[in-house]
């Protein structure tokens, strides 16, 4: 007969509500080396130990330069930027740190000692972000075994679920706080197994192995900030590189951003803001789109990101037009976007990825084309229909354009709902009736 072992455990109830308001995942996959040093060196750089070479706790051989300290990389376009790093763990202070504005670390290594300097500096004084490392769980694995079986284990848990508690709650307490964009990562720099547990090479628990156990552990992504755009379980198994990459795009814009590398990509977080530009072709009254073309190539320097073609592509005539400049995009190594009705012949249309048409109904949608998405609303219908077409419809990125007649525009403003649809989504209404537009978002 065998038997069945039901554990029951209780949620940790601080920890719990940050990764209910935000994104988050249990298979969180940090570095083959699964100790401190190494694994705390790629969450805080972004990038793994064979770029930043940290390869123990005690190492000498860290790369600063490779691989520096996230927060660093943000002072390097950001003077004003200020932060501060307060760890339990002392061995810390020999890599893993910014050039911080301030920096401490715990004499005896309790977390009881770091929890009220993190306090005292949320609540009195204003840096921009906060790195806090806290131990006790790590101690209580290592004194007991890393497992949900291991009741010491357990009541760490409880108690640095407290901690954070403490933590969230002087973070509240700021009397600027309502009107501050907090991100909020919560990360386990690696796992662990109990004392008695065998891994497939022999080791007796604890961590450090390159094992699935010893990799995985988990990651939040929570907080107030509007920027938070995931709730729920990643779709994914995300990696402690992700943690600094998150940070980087959290504080920098798209243009500086370019210039770092990290191996993470950024979690539940909007894209940095970023200029765009883009034209648009309009064709839909007559035959006009070379001349169009001429018009934006003038008036754009020919280097808008995203290209529009917009119009009703009935004949070969027109067809052959809409290809010949749809070649010249791709000369040009430009997006671009076709969006309208089509006869049968535009089956070369079809072909490409690019385009998105609701055929018979006058409203074309073009789905989300790198930062923007763009409603193309006919001026014959009416505004009825066009507020229940949005509804059911709804603008669903960040930022984007309406095209639409002036008339339409003015009529179409004064509905409530739609109002409300351009508030949420910072989308803006553009007239319909220029040929050619060149617009710089910044989103
Ligand atoms: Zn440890």
């Amino acid at each position: 007969m065998g038997l069945v072992l039901i554990v029951v455990l209780k949620s940790p109830p601080t920890l719990s509500s940050l990764w209910k308001e935000g994104a988050y995942s249990f298979d969180c996959q940090t570095a083959e080396i699964t100790i401190s040093g190494p694994t705390w060196g790629s969450a805080l750089s972004g990038v793994w130990i064979s770029k930043h070479k940290i390869l123990d706790n005690n190492t000498i051989h860290y790369r600063k330069e490779e691989a520096p300290h996230v927060f660093d990389i943000i002072k390097k376009y950001n003077k004003n930027f200020k932060c501060a790093s307060i760890s339990t763990w002392k061995q810390i202070d020999k890599f893993c740190v910014p050039s911080s504005d301030f920096f401490w670390c715990s004499t005896f290594e309790k977390d009881e000692e770091t929890i009220p300097i993190v306090q005292e500096k949320l609540l009195n004084e204003d840096y921009d972000a906060y790195f806090v490392h806290l131990d006790e769980v790590d101690h209580a694995g290592h004194d007991h075994g890393f497992s949900p079986l291991v009741p010491q284990y357990l009541n760490a848990i409880e108690s640095v679920d407290k901690n954070c508690e403490k933590i969230l709650s002087s973070l509240k307490q700021r009397k600027t706080y309502e009107d501050e964009d907090w991100l909020i990562l919560v990360v386990t720099d690696h796992g662990g197994t109990a004392l008695t547990e065998k891994t497939v090479d022999g080791y007796l628990g604890i961590h450090g192995h390159n094992i699935p156990e010893h990799r995985t552990n988990f990651l939040i992504c929570s907080g107030n900030s509007s920027r938070l755009t995931h709730k729920g379980k990643l779709p994914y198994k995300p990696r402690i590189t992700d943690l600094a990459a998150t940070i980087a795009h959290f504080f920098l814009d798209e243009k500086d951003l370019q210039n770092e590398y990290f191996d993470g990509l950024p979690i539940g977080i909007k894209p940095p803001r970023k200029h765009f530009h883009f034209g648009l072709i309009s064709t839909a009254s007559e035959m006009k789109a070379e001349e169009d073309w001429k018009k934006m190539e003038e008036k754009t320097d020919s280097n808008c990101d995203l290209v529009i073609f917009h119009g009703n592509f009935h004949n070969q005539e027109e067809e052959n037009t809409l290809k010949k400049l749809i070649v010249k995009c791709e000369e040009k190594g430009q997006k671009f976007s076709v969006i309208g009705k089509f006869s049968e012949t535009s089956k070369f249309l079809f072909q490409k990825k690019f385009f998105i048409s609701r055929g018979k109904t006058s409203f074309q949608q073009c789905e989300y084309i790198g930062p923007v998405q763009i409603f193309l609303l006919d001026s014959l219908e009416d505004n009825h229909s066009t507020i229940q077409w949005i509804e059911e419809y709804p603008p669903s990125g960040d930022t984007g354009f309406i095209f639409c007649d002036v008339e339409k525009r003015e009529s179409l403003l004064k509905h409530e709902k739609f109002q409300q649809i351009l508030k949420k989504n910072e989308w803006k209404l553009v007239d319909h009736l220029f040929p050619v537009i060149t617009y710089t978002v910044s989103q």
